[in-house]
């Protein structure tokens, strides 16, 4: 089931692959009885390894010290990097080339935001959701102009990473009613912590709820020009929605692959589960699925690489989203099934997908709000435009 890749390509798949298979997946165990934790200098390991890949700054221009990679190497990485858990394949920041876009006018926001986490010397967490709802890009956090900054008052809700990140692109509006990008650092008085609850994957980084107070931030903090605060997070959406797709076709290949190599192994009665054509069923349909998912997410991969319209790609990848995930969850499901009762305990790839999967049909906009966007799409482009 091979993408055509060029050589270089191939190269750097076998490069991460090979990072996944002998760093990151001989500990998933250790991590998964811990909390998603590993003792500090393991963890600093396989940051360090990570960081010597370049992963930090797959997707940053080569001007800027970046791999600059384009969007199909990107899915690459990720596919490659989902085969294990998310608890320990998250393990580096990320400088985004939407980040060099929305900061280029400002050395500041470059030099010490920006460039620290290429470096791997900052943590980013994104504070955008609220309360209210999180689905509609609904704003309430105020950012009040004081003359020589803002002041940023709100509730901002599951911050991922927020615990280990030591700043955040926060999301306000001002009394003018334009939506506003903030970079916050999280030491900054009046920031506290409402609440760090647990969620279903056991992730070292968290999803707390913090609560912004009279948040002093000085004007060289507002990222690009007034009413540009939400195109920067469109940008980060579609992002998010291709890597995490990406993430999940490596999670949905390797639960096959484990699935298929147990259920040949696995004695029943007289004959080997494989043998049993109820599972070659489940097998087969995950496996076309999959096929399926990894052609549209590297066409849309290639599509966006092409330079695409962006109204396109963006519902490009509210499709490939919507589609990898629900693909990724069903054969997760398949998968359990096939393995029995070892597929319940949770030293079990199939048990740990399971549960990790989940969540991809609701951050970065749920399967309904991808939906919405599809629909949106269709009725204003057509099936040609889309
Ligand atoms: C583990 C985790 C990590 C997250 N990390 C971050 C983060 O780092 N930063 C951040 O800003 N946010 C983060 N989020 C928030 C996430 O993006 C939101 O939870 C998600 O967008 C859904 O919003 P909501 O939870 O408010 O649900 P709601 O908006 O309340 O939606 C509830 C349900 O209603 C459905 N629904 C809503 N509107 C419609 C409609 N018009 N038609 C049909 N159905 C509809 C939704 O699909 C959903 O099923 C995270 C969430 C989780 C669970």
């Amino acid at each position: 089931m091979q993408i055509e890749l060029n050589e270089n390509s191939r190269a750097w798949q076998q490069a991460v692959r090979h990072y996944v298979d002998t760093t990151l997946i001989p500990r998933e165990v250790q991590a998964e009885s811990n909390a998603g934790e590993l003792p500090p200098e393991i963890m600093r390991e396989i940051q360090d390894q990570a960081l010597a890949l370049g992963l930090p700054g797959m997707d940053a221009p080569a001007r800027y010290g970046g791999m600059g990679l384009g969007m199909v190497d990107q899915i690459v990485a990720w596919e490659a990097l989902g085969r294990a858990t998310n608890a320990l394949c998250w393990c580096f920041p990320e400088a985004q080339s939407w980040m060099y876009q929305a900061c280029a006018d400002s050395e500041y926001q470059l030099e010490s935001y920006i460039r620290p986490l290429l470096e791997g010397r900052r943590r980013e967490a994104y504070a955008i959701t609220e309360a209210e709802s999180g689905s509609h890009e609904v704003i309430n956090s105020s950012a009040t102009h004081t003359g020589s900054g803002y002041l940023i008052n709100g509730e901002k809700w599951f911050v991922t990473s927020g615990n280990l990140a030591d700043f955040f692109f926060v999301q306000a509006k001002t009394a003018e009613g334009s939506d506003a990008l903030f970079l916050v650092d999280k030491d900054s008085a009046g920031i506290e912590v409402v609440e760090n609850p647990l969620f279903s994957h056991t992730f070292p980084s968290h999803h707390p709820t913090y609560r912004f107070t009279d948040v002093a931030v000085p004007e060289r903090n507002r990222i690009g020009g007034p009413g540009s605060g939400m195109d920067y997070s469109r940008s980060w959406f579609r992002h998010e929605r291709m890597t995490i797709a990406a993430r999940m076709l490596g999670a949905a290949a390797r639960m096959i692959e484990e699935a298929t190599e147990w259920a040949s192994q696995r004695q029943i009665l007289e004959e080997k589960l494989i043998d049993k054509q109820a599972i070659q069923f489940m097998l087969a349909d995950s496996a076309t699925e999959l096929w399926a998912a990894r052609l549209m997410t590297f066409e849309a991969a290639s599509a966006s690489d092409r330079g695409e319209d962006l109204k396109a790609m963006h519902n490009r990848c509210s499709m490939v989203k919507l589609y990898v995930s629900e693909m990724a969850n069903r054969v997760a499901d398949r998968a359990v099934q096939i393995f029995g009762g070892r597929g319940y305990m949770r030293e079990n790839v199939a048990e740990r997908f399971f549960r990790e999967l989940r969540v991809d049909r609701i951050w970065e906009g749920t399967s309904e709000i991808q939906r919405l966007i599809i629909a949106r799409s269709l009725l204003k482009r057509g099936l040609d435009g889309m």
